[in-house]
């Protein structure tokens, strides 16, 4: 692909984007009376202008109906989350029964750990990627502690090569290989959130199974970035957030996934009344009798609410489709890519592009090592009213969205990167 550096060019691709219009559908941060560069969608996507409506109905019908809103609401509240089964299966390729909303992240990690991380005997490790997000190795290191096991003998990562940032593919089989019949998991990002690297879920998912081990996924920074495939890839479950590239407010409702194999099966799980059978919900009878799809992980009823912002996101995507984000995706950070090294290349090669270049093992985010003074160059861009994102010790991040940024934004911000190195 040639780019080029000049507003015209952004412009004129910006001109042939199909999925143009659905910037105006986003409430963008304003500095100095116009558009902020918003590249953290990563980190808090943006506010979709149709979220206030969307919650209005459900205050409306909460002050006009009271409890009956749970039957008569516009979207009864009682069924709440079904209305978003089949955005959520389009989103992350999977079929209807395979997925539920529900609770939050780390929550939904929790959860589906009780079900998937059962060790026995000599299969106690759970491999991970290097440096996952930390809630991540809270999470499965507490896991490791509450079936009474050490996580510094069981929680293992797979690291880079000396003087490499992220891993190789063929490095993490090896890993899976080598831990053979002591692997009783591998769980692993979609995304790692620092590097910005995209893992191969089919690769690591048949590896881990040809070990006889489970494979599960944390798609927090894949679930609306990546173009996935949870059903054929075929991992055993995967969980993912809202609030990032799903644009669904701070906090907002998670997601998770539990491949068919496993549905009606007896795997243990910790239950509550909204995961049991809904034809007898309200039976309240004393034994519990799972939903027969991915609801049987459902513990408590709808959180209506930042559901009805997530409806609004969710739609969304359906409109735009994974497919076309992906293509624009690809190219928006291509361009993006392109516009830093031109900068780096100009300062003695300041800039070190961490995340790779493969599109099969990236997203929509770019993690820079700065050589030089990272910290000034972010606060910097920060005062000119560019949202990128700095990590200690010498990390910049930037998450160029397919749904609602432009071209002229990438332009825009390598003026602004262009000015700010020069201090
Ligand atoms: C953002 C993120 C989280 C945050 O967890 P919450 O439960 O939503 O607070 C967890 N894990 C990963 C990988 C993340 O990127």
């Amino acid at each position: 692909m040639t780019f080029e550096n000049s507003l015209a060019y952004a412009q004129a691709q910006d001109a042939a984007d199909p999925l143009r219009p659905f910037r105006t559908e986003f409430l963008f941060p304003e500095h100095d009376g116009r558009a902020a560069i918003y590249f953290t969608g990563n980190s808090l996507g943006l506010q979709p202008k149709a979220a206030a409506a969307a919650l209005k109905q459900e205050l409306d019908d909460w002050a006009g109906l009271g409890v009956e809103g749970h039957f008569r609401a516009k979207h009864p509240w009682y069924s709440y989350h079904e209305e978003l089964t089949a955005s959520t299966a389009r989103l992350v390729g999977a079929l209807q029964e395979e997925v539920v909303v529900m609770n939050q992240l780390t929550s939904n990690l929790h959860f589906l750990l009780v079900s998937f991380y059962r060790p026995k005997g000599r299969r106690v490790k759970i491999l991970t990627e290097q440096r996952p997000f930390p809630s991540d190795t809270y999470a499965l290191a507490s896991q490791i502690r509450f079936h009474g096991l050490d996580p510094d003998q069981c929680l293992m990562e797979v690291r880079p090569r000396p003087g490499e940032h992220t891993l190789r593919p063929e490095d993490i089989i090896a890993k899976i290989n080598e831990l053979g019949d002591a692997l009783a998991l591998v769980c692993f990002g979609g995304v790692n959130f620092l590097t910005g690297q995209a893992f191969d879920l089919k690769g690591i998912t048949d590896a881990a199974h040809q070990v006889g081990a489970f494979a599960g996924f944390d798609l927090a920074h894949g679930a609306g970035n990546l173009h996935l495939k949870l059903h054929d890839d075929g991992p055993d479950f995967a969980c993912w957030c809202s609030y990032k590239y799903l644009n669904s407010g701070p906090g907002g409702v998670a997601g998770a996934f539990v491949h068919q194999r496993h549905l009606g099966t007896e795997l243990p799980r910790f239950a509550g009344w909204w995961g049991h059978d809904k034809r007898e919900r309200f039976r309240m009878e004393r034994t519990f009798k799972p939903m027969p799809t991915a609801e049987a992980w459902q513990v408590s009823n709808a959180p209506v609410l930042p559901m009805a912002v997530h409806r609004v996101a969710l739609e969304q995507f359906d409109r735009a489709g994974m497919e076309r984000l992906r293509a624009k995706s690809i190219h928006l950070t291509g361009y993006l890519r392109w516009i830093i090294e031109g900068i780096s290349d100009t300062h003695g090669g300041m800039f070190n592009i961490i995340t790779p270049q493969d599109p099969a093992q990236s997203g929509a985010q770019l993690s820079i090592l700065v050589n030089g003074d990272g910290r000034g160059i972010f606060d910097r861009l920060t005062a000119r009213g560019v949202f990128c994102d700095w990590r200690e010790p010498d990390v910049l991040r930037m998450a160029p969205v397919p749904m609602y940024n432009s071209f002229e934004d990438v332009y825009r911000f390598g003026e602004a990167l262009a000015e700010c190195v020069e201090g």
